[in-house]
């Protein structure tokens, strides 16, 4: 198919395929539950199951799956074919609206941090009617939520549902004291930027340390590496992007709207931009992004990298979470409008983001925490782990001017009042310059930077839309009850500002003056995962995620726990992971390279004991000190890998891996690449970064 517009969501089973296939009251009552999420009847449910069926047999589809999104990070499916018996000892094609609505997955290996006892093995699925079904790899996909028998949420997609909900209820709220009466939903937006590292195929194969963990642990560095900046925006090399071209196709088959693609600042860097949609769709044509850039890779000879960190000293990847909320009316609430009204409305919504930002800064912290992040928040070229919000100088300035009750433009000397007043136009352009900052308006939408490249964008997204609904819950509580809704509302935005203004930055990010002055404006610097994620269990969070009836308690300290144990496991493969790599192939190449050098040096001073073997000699005695010295330093990682075996408890757990076992990890990784740098490149092991990040040729 070379037509695009034929091509687009051929593998979707959407809205115009229903209406197509569906008679017209079962349509119009699908499309009514899909709107208000309202259950859907079994009826209803066995007429579209049989719909979707006849579909995707038609395309040569066999299988079903329930395709969901368990706390592993990475989507699940077990696939059921359509066959059943007949009476006749045949077999017909059968799929009932009860396989469609619900399935019972066996749960017991899935991370439920202690949510599902083990008599209850089994968890449950249920349809998210709002996504659509679709055909991947020959199975039909029915996008659903997973959830323990005792009805806790066992995945990323029901609390981003739940949360969605949340912020749907308090919007509509405000926006009826606006006087909008025919809106009836509000739905965030999110277009998420992914970043991606490309390495070729028969490097990767050669190097355990990206089989096992995605990121290479040892590595010297290459002569050259990003400070050119030549790559950046660069031309894309022919298999790139045949490479690209393929994965473009294949994801608009399943409806995914893939935009843009360049190069990014790193060598072997790239990045793929959507075009933004709702939510819990993004959030599901994310994880179907990633796992098309990694299964179509592999077609080119290629490998994707998604990890945030696979190479020291050049830039991480992360994915920016572009955030926005609208209307079912159309109309963008972030966008700052024309008239007084859409203004002030506009810096109602604005103020409950920074409250939300400020007061849950925390929260936004944890959403982003992971042990593949922690190489990037903070580090070279990324978003310090501080959160700050970048507004652009003409919304400042605004802004400071409606706090001090001051003119904005000194030339019409006339005091900003909100609901009167028409804002003056900033240029969209100028508010999008600041890439340092973790979470900047862009206009008429956030971008939350902090994300990492391999996390689902559920757990930020849903830290979003929680706090900014208890804002906005918040604000109504007051406004509702306002004689005066114009004086009340000046008076908010005001106290707002006044008492949220700290987290509004402008200035360079990555600047170290910043994080002194971050922290005298008493702004929180979670440096580390297990530093940040103590903070998702603090009570005032917990009240947020109860009232909000986004998680229970018990599901918010599941949660915590599944994500420190993620965290010490992902530390443990990769120390074990540098101990094989170290017995297995480093010592044993130094041994054999010295023994070259000795053998070498004594040869010549046996044919003439005046010929230079410098060289050799030199050589043989550095490589035998770093030879002692990794040895060394593997026996003190290997004796504080057994010491972490004795820890039961998972918090002390995750405290021990980060002090004891990541500096070991660090310390040794330098005396090997140390070694790298002077042992014979034939000998060595693994590719080099040389090979991993400019052999795409
Ligand atoms: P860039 O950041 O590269 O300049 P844009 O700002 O145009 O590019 O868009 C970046 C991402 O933000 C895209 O995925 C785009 O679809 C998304 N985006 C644009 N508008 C919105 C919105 N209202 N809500 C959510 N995402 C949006
Ligand atoms: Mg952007």
């Amino acid at each position: 198919m070379s037509n695009i517009t034929e091509l687009f969501g051929s593998m979707v089973f959407n809205e115009q395929v229903m209406k197509e296939r569906l008679p017209k009251e079962t349509f119009k009552q699908l499309q009514r539950t899909m709107k208000n999420g309202k259950s859907l009847d079994i009826n209803i449910a066995n007429v579209v199951a049989n719909a979707m069926k006849d579909w995707a047999i038609e395309k040569g589809v066999t299988h079903y799956t329930h395709w969901f999104q368990p706390m592993t990070g990475v989507t699940a499916e077990k696939h059921d074919s359509f066959i059943s018996p007949d009476n006749n000892g045949k077999v017909i094609m059968e799929f009932s609206g009860k396989e469609l609505v619900q399935g019972e997955p066996d749960a017991s290996s899935f991370p439920s941090g202690g949510l599902r006892a083990t008599f209850e093995a089994r968890g449950y699925t249920a349809w998210d009617p709002t996504s659509y079904a679709f055909i991947k790899n020959n199975v039909l996909c029915i996008p659903t939520a997973f959830c323990s028998y005792g009805g806790h949420a066992l995945d990323k997609k029901t609390p981003l549902l739940r949360s969605m909900e949340a912020i749907n209820k308090q919007a509509l709220r405000i926006i009826r004291l606006f006087g909008h009466d025919d809106v009836t939903s509000v739905k965030t937006t999110v277009g998420p930027e992914q970043e991606y590292f490309l390495v070729d195929k028969k490097y990767y194969e050669k190097r355990k340390d990206l089989i096992f963990t995605g990121r290479t642990l040892f590595g010297a560095k290459s002569p050259k590496g990003q400070e050119m900046e030549d790559h950046y925006f660069g031309t894309i090399k022919s298999r790139v992007q045949a490479y690209m071209k393929e994965l473009n196709e294949e994801l608009w088959k399943l409806g995914v709207l893939a935009k843009t693609e360049h190069n990014e600042v790193a060598p072997a860097q790239h990045e793929l931009a959507p075009i933004f949609t709702t939510t819990n769709i993004a959030t599901d044509h994310n994880q179907l992004t990633m796992e098309l850039m990694q299964r179509i890779a592999k077609k080119h000879d290629l490998v994707c990298l998604i990890h945030e960190k696979p190479f020291a000293g050049v830039n991480g990847s992360g994915k920016h979470n572009n955030w926005s909320i609208s209307t079912d009316t159309g109309i963008n609430l972030l966008e700052p409008g024309d008239t007084p009204s859409e203004n002030a409305q506009f810096l109602l919504f604005l103020c409950a983001v920074i409250k939300a930002v400020d007061e849950y800064q925390d929260m936004l912290r944890v959403s982003a925490a992971s042990a593949g992040n922690d190489h990037r928040l903070g580090a070279n070229e990324a978003p310090p782990a501080v959160v700050s919000m970048f507004l652009g100088s003409e919304l400042t300035e605004i802004l400071e001017a409606i706090e001090k009750d001051e003119a904005y433009d000194n030339k019409e000397k006339e005091l900003m009042r909100i609901g009167v007043h028409v804002l003056p136009k900033f240029p969209k352009d100028t508010t999008d310059r600041n890439r340092t900052s973790p979470f900047a308006f862009t206009g008429n939408k956030f971008e939350f930077r902090m994300v990492g490249s391999s996390a689902s964008i559920s757990g930020p997204n849903i830290v979003l839309n929680t706090a900014v609904a208890e804002e906005l819950k918040q604000f109504a509580d007051i406004l509702e009850k306002a004689d005066d809704f114009e004086g009340e509302l000046h008076s908010l935005i005001q106290k707002t500002i006044k008492e949220h203004k700290r987290i509004i930055f402008n200035g360079n990010g990555y600047d170290d003056a910043w994080i002194e002055e971050a922290e005298r404006r008493g702004l929180l610097n979670l440096k580390t995962t297990p530093d940040a994620l103590p903070y998702y269990v603090k009570e005032k969070n917990l009240k947020l995620f109860e009232s909000h009836k986004v998680f229970s308690r018990e599901e918010v300290f599941a949660r915590y726990e599944i994500k420190m144990e993620l965290y010490v496991k992902t530390l443990n493969i990769e120390a074990l992971t540098m101990v094989d790599m170290v017995h297995k192939d480093i010592l044993p190449v130094a041994s054999r390279f010295a023994k070259m050098l000795t053998d070498t040096a004594l040869a010549k001073q046996q044919l003439c004991t005046d010929i230079n073997s410098s060289y050799e000699k030199d050589t043989v005695k550095a490589v035998s000190s770093l030879t002692a010295s990794i040895f060394e330093n593997v026996k003190i990682l290997e004796d504080a890998l057994s010491e972490a075996k004795a820890i039961s408890d998972f918090e002390a757990s995750a405290f021990f891996y980060r002090d004891r076992i990541f500096p070991a990890m660090t310390e040794l990784r330098a005396v090997v690449d140390e070694l790298e740098t002077i042992t014979d490149a034939s000998m060595w092991p693994y590719p080099s970064y040389g090979e991993l990040l400019f052999g795409i040729i």
